[in-house]
Formats: structure tokens, C-alpha cells, sequence
């Protein structure tokens, strides 16, 4: 093989590519899943991220704690029964759209009074419920007595989705070890409390080095109290390299912990 070769992409990555899984929709669904897996640059023992990506909502390009979809809805007119004449549950009427664009584009030049037969059921960033009418800056105004029924079928698939708690716990499990991150056959070590340095500093000399402990920029001395910040030349070049990669999974957010975690 000659070095040209060696360089290009993996042919799956590129394989996936060719069918444009890098831009399927939804953001979430397999395909977009595995692409991010392929083409991830994560070393072998990295298994965080790469739990991340299975089980985690991508949201904007990073793949977060496990949420699902809001919903947004409104009534349509009375669906009528017919033997009775009598109308049907409120539930058979709702128009639901759990996609943002379609329901902007639903939403699209609607007066105020329009605008207010929409209500949403969706979760926050933080897991907080979110209820009623706050998604257009309105205030929060409470459910209707049927729309508790609603209430509770969306509660229904997220717990579904989430796969009873399963899915939620092994995403925390994935983010614990991403951000954690040992690499296997090295020291280990953490910095003492209070030297500055952060307990997910694993030190990544090999196994019984001479000299000081040291994670990445940082090093410390084991009699010393304090984490000192010396780059080395050869570490420069090698997080530059890394930042010209594309990382699409929080990869990002987990190594912007690195820097001293007080002075
Ligand atoms: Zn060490």
C-alpha cells in the first residue's frame, strides 16, 4: 500500500458518505448514528463516546443526555360518533407535529388567535417538562382537562424511548468514561486535591515512569503541591492536529475541561 492510500478515508466512511448518511434525517436516526461512529476519530479504547453516540439525541451537532421529541398540537374541529351523534374524545381530534420545520412552516403567517390553539409538550435541555404555550414566548397557561390524556401518551413513549431508564443510565455511563478517559497500560495517576489540577487527569506516562506525573500539557511533581502547565513542542503539533479534525459528538465539550480548575 502506498502512502496516498493510507491517507483517504476508511472505504466505509467513504462508502456512507457516497449515500450522504453524513446528512440523513433525522439528525438522530441510525444511519446518522453509525456514520458518526465510522468516521468518529476516537481511539480504540474510547468506548464513552462512542456509547454516547449510540444511545445519546444529537442536538446540534453533539450528541446529548437522551430527550425526545416535543410535540406540538392543537385541536381540530369535534370528531362526531356515529350512533350517538355525540362527539369524541378531544383526543381523536388533536393534530400533532413532532417535526420543528413542518411546524414552522404550519405556523407560518398565522395571526395571534390562530397561533394560540398551538400548544406544545416537550422536554428542556435540563429535563424540565415544558407545557402549554411557552415554546412562542408566551406564558405558561396550563392543560386542558383532555389534554392530559395526550399528556400521558407522551409520557408513554418517553419512557419507551428511553427504554425504561435503561437508555438514560447507559449514556451517563458513556459520558462518565469519555470524560474520564484512561488509556489503558499507563500510570493513572490523578493530581492531589487542591494542586489545581482536575480528578479526571489521569496521568499517561507508562506504567512506573521516573520524574513527574503528567496529562497531556500538565505536570505534577508527586512531593510537589501544584500542577504546572509545560507543553512540550511535539504536544502542540499533535493538538493541532487533533482540532482540524471534525468531532461531531461532544467530543469537544468533554476536552474543554482541560484547563486548571482554579488558580
Ligand atoms: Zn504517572
Amino acid at each position: 500500500m502506498n502512502v496516498t492510500k493510507a491517507r483517504k478515508s476508511p472505504p466505509l466512511e467513504r462508502w456512507m458518505r457516497r449515500r450522504k448518511w453524513n446528512y440523513a434525517k433525522p439528525r438522530d436516526g441510525l444511519r446518522h448514528r453509525l456514520y458518526d461512529l465510522v468516521s468518529g476519530r476516537h481511539r480504540w479504547y474510547d468506548w464513552g463516546h462512542r456509547l454516547m453516540i449510540l444511545t445519546g439525541t444529537d442536538f446540534g451537532g453533539s450528541w446529548s443526555e437522551p430527550t425526545p421529541p416535543t410535540w406540538w398540537y392543537r385541536q381540530g374541529p369535534p370528531k362526531i360518533m356515529r350512533r350517538t351523534g355525540f362527539p369524541r374524545h378531544p383526543l381523536a381530534r388533536y393534530e400533532i407535529v413532532t417535526d420543528y420545520d413542518e411546524f414552522r412552516s404550519k405556523t407560518k403567517g398565522l395571526n395571534e388567535d390562530e397561533m394560540y390553539r398551538w400548544q406544545a409538550i416537550g422536554l428542556g435541555q435540563d429535563g424540565e417538562l415544558h407545557l402549554g404555550r411557552r415554546y412562542w414566548g408566551g406564558t405558561f397557561y396550563g392543560m386542558a382537562k383532555a389534554d392530559t390524556a395526550l399528556l400521558r401518551r407522551y409520557l408513554r413513549m418517553w419512557r419507551r424511548l428511553d427504554w425504561y431508564g435503561l437508555r438514560s443510565w447507559l449514556y451517563s455511563q458513556g459520558l462518565h468514561a469519555a470524560v474520564h478517559q484512561k488509556v489503558p497500560r499507563t500510570c493513572q495517576v490523578s493530581p492531589p486535591k487542591d494542586s489545581g489540577g482536575y480528578s479526571h487527569w489521569y496521568c499517561d506516562q507508562k506504567r512506573k515512569h521516573d520524574g513527574p506525573h503528567r496529562y497531556r500539557n500538565y505536570q505534577w511533581d508527586p512531593t510537589k503541591k501544584r500542577v504546572e502547565h509545560t507543553p512540550k513542542v511535539e504536544e502542540i503539533a499533535r493538538l493541532e492536529e487533533q482540532l482540524n479534525l471534525p468531532h461531531n459528538d461532544g467530543s469537544r465539550r468533554a476536552e474543554s475541561d482541560g484547563g486548571l480548575a482554579d488558580a
